[in-house]
């Protein structure tokens, strides 16, 4: 490698902006982040409509594993945040229960208790090896909470068949559950909620999640191009064409955009990884934000909606994590809910219907009234193209395959879609993801 090798960033989310953080604070010259988007953040970003409301691309929450990701948020957000408890809950059996559900069960009605509990003792082992997600919720939590939970909650959330899908990737994802903690919970009706690694969480106080990446770009603006499409890479001359008609090289990139969309600008194409890079699968997302002209007093941060009458798996109190996502931080007179809907990789997304019964979700959960529907002040939605990367099960030896092949032209793929790796996709680890790989190349 040369010295003072030219380093390109595509993408100026939470993997990009680890990556030029890591350089700017170094005091590493010779690299640029190109983004397509007219503003930083990627799938971090947040927006402002016309009625003030502010809008984050589905419920994000900040937490962070790594000492280099936290002393970054202390540093750009200069202590304007606030810092909440989980207080998120599931809506099934025409009931509430806790999350996680499986820790939880004795909310349910008593016959729905039973037949959970009973799955539970019957299961066929804790630890046990299996071939596939699907497998693996019906060995570890048995046939009652795989039915009025586990199953029904993923197949929503990754509108994709769960024996296809993996395990590797469950970890810290998914609580455990013991039957003896749910005795303990059942004696003292004890809400088990404390679980996981968001169940304290901070949020900025103006801006919604997108403030992060903002701030962080005024610290190096200079290396920030927006509105910068890559759409073709010549990896015999190493230049990169940008939509609009401009050029630049560089000696190493690092992409943050979704592989498969990458592999597919890069000439001359190799066949073989163009073909394995098909097998990688994805979901999309629709999100629809309603911002209601009334507080709504529900200390609850998000709940999952796991039965298919509901369109959307999830619901957010958005206006619970700063008074600055309604019009002027007057929470007494407004308030604002952020739905998310999951869709296939190729399933139509069709706005006014999802709006449409995302509404009618709501008032038949009791989370608005039939009268709120005269309230409502706005309604944003966004069809997002790449929301959660699938961890299939022949993932890994295709992410094998194509990094192999893009290492040996110093090429890294880093990211929520960079790397197509799940469980490494909050935005904590993507930030690292960009900031170990930004290290690895100047050092
Ligand atoms: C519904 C939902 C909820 C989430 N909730 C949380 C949460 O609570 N906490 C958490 O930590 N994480 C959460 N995440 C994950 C978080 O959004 C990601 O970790 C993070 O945004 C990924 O960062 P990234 O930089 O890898 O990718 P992205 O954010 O996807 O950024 C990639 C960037 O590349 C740009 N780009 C793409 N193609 C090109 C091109 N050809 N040329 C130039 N630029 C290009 C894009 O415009 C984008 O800005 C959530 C994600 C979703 C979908």
């Amino acid at each position: 490698m040369k010295e003072n090798p030219k380093i390109v960033i595509i993408g100026s989310g939470p993997c990009g902006i680890g990556a030029g953080w890591h350089l700017f604070k170094n005091g590493y010259n010779n690299w640029v982040i190109y983004e397509k988007n007219a503003y930083p953040g990627g799938l971090s970003a947040s927006f402002k409509d016309a009625k003030g409301f502010t809008w984050d691309i589905g419920g994000h929450v900040l937490f962070s594993h790594y000492k280099e990701f936290s002393g970054f948020l202390e540093e750009v957000l200069e202590k304007k945040y606030l810092v909440h408890n989980r207080n998120s809950w599931v809506r099934a059996i025409e009931s509430w229960i806790p999350y996680p559900f499986q820790n939880n069960i004795h909310y349910l009605p008593q016959k729905e208790f039973e037949e959970c509990f009973k799955g539970l003792e019957e299961r066929s082992c804790g630890i046990c090896k299996v071939s596939n997600f699907q497998e693996w919720i019906e060995t570890n939590f048995g046939k009652g909470i795989s039915k009025y939970f586990m199953i029904s909650m993923n197949q929503k959330m990754w509108s994709y068949p769960l024996d296809k899908m993996s395990t590797q990737w469950i970890d810290e994802r998914i609580s455990p559950v013991s039957l003896e903690a749910i005795r303990q919970n059942m004696k003292g009706n004890k809400i088990d909620s404390s679980w996981g690694p968001n169940s304290t969480f901070i949020y900025p106080f103006f801006g919604g999640i997108g403030e992060v990446f903002r701030r962080a770009v005024v610290k190096f603006r200079d290396k920030v191009r927006l509105e910068n499409q890559v759409y073709k890479i010549d990896l015999d001359s190493k230049k990169i064409f940008f939509k609009n008609g401009m050029e630049d090289k560089f000696d190493i990139l690092v992409n943050t955009s979704n592989l498969i969309d990458f592999i597919n600008i890069l000439y001359p194409q190799n066949p073989s990884i163009v073909k394995a890079s098909k097998r990688l699968k994805y979901n999309r997302l629709f999100i629809v934000g309603i911002g209601l002209r009334r507080e709504r007093k529900d200390p609850r941060t998000w709940i999952y909606f796991p039965e298919e009458k509901y369109i959307f798996y999830r619901v957010t109190n958005l206006s619970n994590y700063s008074p600055y996502n309604v019009p002027n931080g007057h929470m007494q007179s407004y308030s604002s809910l952020l739905t998310e809907i999951t869709l296939s990789e190729n399933a139509p997304a069709n706005r006014k219907f999802f709006i449409e019964e995302t509404v009618k979700g709501l008032i038949d959960t009791g989370m608005l009234s039939k009268a709120d529907e005269s309230l409502i002040e706005s309604i944003f939605s966004l069809e997002v193209e790449n929301a959660y990367p699938i961890p299939t099960v022949d993932r890994d030896e295709v992410l094998y395959k194509i990094n192999e092949f893009l290492e040996s032209q110093n090429i890294y793929s880093r990211g929520r879609f960079g790397s197509f790796k799940y469980e490494r996709g909050n935005m904590d680890d993507c930030f690292m993801q960009g900031f170990e790989i930004a290290h690895r190349m100047v050092i």
